[in-house]
């Protein structure tokens, strides 16, 4: 197969995932298509909180003031008895935000506005969302991947050197692939509605016979919006009335309230909960992202928040290979995402059946700020540490000083496509300079302060000490000054020569 390719990636799905690589590639200068079979963007609200680890990506990307000021803190829980009364309590446990950690609360925003904003930020970038494009074939060999693209000029055939399927939980690609999706089918059917309704305030997220699988109804006002996420569990089979009326009848017939009135339906679903984890992430040429690679119950808002992330994992990756770095690299793509995902269909799978029994509480767990690698093959310790942080786990935040005396964020250096090199009272200079990485010391008379000492707690490092930063926010390296070699040779695995 010869013919020229037409773009260095396709990407297969303009959802959540697919938005996240395109930003992540955009910025990185990579040749891509963006391709959506929807005529329109997706105007349900589906995943509507973004987690903290997700903030700080969003923070990367430049769009997490955006996605802030678009919408809002979750309100407290009010639980209604059935004499009327209720209780109040909060959603997620809360908890300040600290110099390591400056995102600490999900931030509520219905993911039609989340992906609005996306959409917004790859356009800046000069890239846009090729709407009512469907991958209908494919086929690969050695050197790239003939995709088949139906749109509203016809059929074209494409060539491209990588294929990303972010298309969803009944993902083409997948199928495609012929790559096993086994899990199980949760035995809970639920509606989910955007609707227009009076006879609730806005302060609360309204929930009633909580414990009560068969009259369960959560009303929950979306930030940014004049809208209320309608959720309640519905019989596994018959059909559904949808309409306003069907869903004022089905509150009323469960609260037992003639006063809550649905007076427009924005959009409406009725589904079934499934867990699901595909059998592998990658197929030669093709991965999996997002909802295609995994799929499992929405407890505990944590679907979207791992397809960002996936997406998030595999973009420097596929940047650096197709800018010459090993191949190699690409294969610790499932290695590290893979299992994330199977401790989340865990988690998500045990606050179901939480919710189930009315006593859902949602801890630090769901924040994702715990996410690492360990044990992944970018994780290069020398010597191995006994304490404190480790190769693979998340990059904290700290507050460090300029050497010009501005304050900044550890956070506001790392903020774009390159990996970063931080020196604890190093001797300057002994790491020599490279494209694409981002050379700093720290130490009372260098470039940056360690004032508040921040960056020496939140690292654990000693005198002499480099810690080298992934594009995506982990830790690649921790290794002694005496192990210099070591860390060039490491470098230039990445691809950093
Ligand atoms: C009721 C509900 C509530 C949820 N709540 C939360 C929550 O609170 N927090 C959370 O994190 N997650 C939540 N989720 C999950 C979240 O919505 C998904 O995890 C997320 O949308 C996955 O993003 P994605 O980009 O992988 O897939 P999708 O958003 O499904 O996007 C895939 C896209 O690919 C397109 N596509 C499919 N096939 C093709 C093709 N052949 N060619 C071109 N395009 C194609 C589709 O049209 C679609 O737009 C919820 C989901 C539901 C249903």
């Amino acid at each position: 197969m010869t013919k020229q390719f037409t773009a260095d990636v396709l990407i297969c799905g303009a959802g959540a995932a697919g938005l996240t690589l395109a930003i992540d590639l955009a910025r990185r200068g990579i040749s891509f298509r963006l391709i959506e079979k929807m005529d329109r963007p997706f105007h349900g609200s589906r995943g509507k909180g973004i987690q903290p680890r997700t903030q700080e990506i969003f923070e990367d990307l430049g769009i997490i003031d955006r996605i802030f000021a678009a919408g809002g803190p979750y309100p407290p829980q009010r639980e209604y008895r059935d004499d009327g009364s209720f209780t109040e309590s909060e959603v997620m446990e809360r908890s300040a935000p600290t110099p390591a950690e400056p995102y600490h609360m999900a931030l509520m925003i219905p993911q039609f506005l989340t992906e609005g904003v996306m959409r917004e930020r790859l356009f800046e970038l000069g890239q846009r969302v090729e709407f009512g494009c469907e991958l209908v074939g494919l086929e690969q060999d050695q050197d790239g991947v003939t995709a088949r693209l139906s749109g509203k000029a016809g059929e074209e055939t494409i060539r491209v050197r990588y294929l990303v399927g972010a298309d969803g939980g009944r993902s083409f690609v997948r199928h495609a692939l012929d790559i096993g999706f086994p899990g199980k089918t949760l035995g809970v059917r639920a509606v989910v509605a955007d609707v227009v309704l009076t006879g609730l305030d806005r302060t609360a997220w309204h929930r009633f016979n909580d414990g009560a699988m068969d009259r369960q109804m959560a009303l929950c006002p979306l930030a940014g919006t004049e809208l209320f996420q309608l959720q309640a569990p519905i019989p596994l089979q018959g059909e559904i009335d949808l309409s306003a009326e069907g869903l004022s009848a089905m509150i009323a017939e469960r609260t037992g309230r003639s006063d809550i009135r649905i007076h427009a339906v924005h959009w409406a679903s009725a589904y079934q909960m499934n867990a699901r984890l595909a059998d592998r992430y990658r197929d030669g040429r093709a991965f999996l992202i997002g909802d295609a690679a995994h799929i499992h119950p929405p407890t505990g808002g944590q679907g979207l928040n791992t397809s960002v992330q996936d997406a998030y994992n595999l973009g420097w990756k596929l940047a650096a290979v197709i800018g010459g770095a090993p191949t190699a690299l690409l294969d610790s793509y499932e290695e590290e995402r893979r299992p994330v995902a199977a401790g989340m269909l865990g988690l998500s799978t045990k606050l179901l059946d939480a919710a189930k029994r009315g006593d859902i509480r949602r801890g630090r767990e769901v924040q994702q700020l715990d996410i690492g690698y360990p044990g992944s093959p970018l994780a290069l310790e020398k010597p191995e540490r006994a304490e404190g942080l480790f190769a693979g786990d998340r990059a904290p935040d700290a507050r460090l000083r300029g050497a010009a005396g501005q304050p900044l964020r550890l956070f506001e250096l790392l903020r774009g496509p390159h990996w970063t090199l931080l020196g604890y009272q190093v001797k300057r200079g002994a790491v020599p300079a490279r494209t694409g990485l981002h050379i700093h010391c720290v130490g009372p008379t260098e470039e940056l302060i360690d004032e508040s000492e921040d960056f020496r707690r939140a690292y654990a490092v000693s005198s002499g000490d480099w810690v080298l930063l992934r594009p995506d926010g982990y830790i690649g390296a921790f290794v002694g000054s005496e192990q210099i070699d070591t860390l060039t040779r490491f470098l230039a695995e990445q691809g950093l020569v």
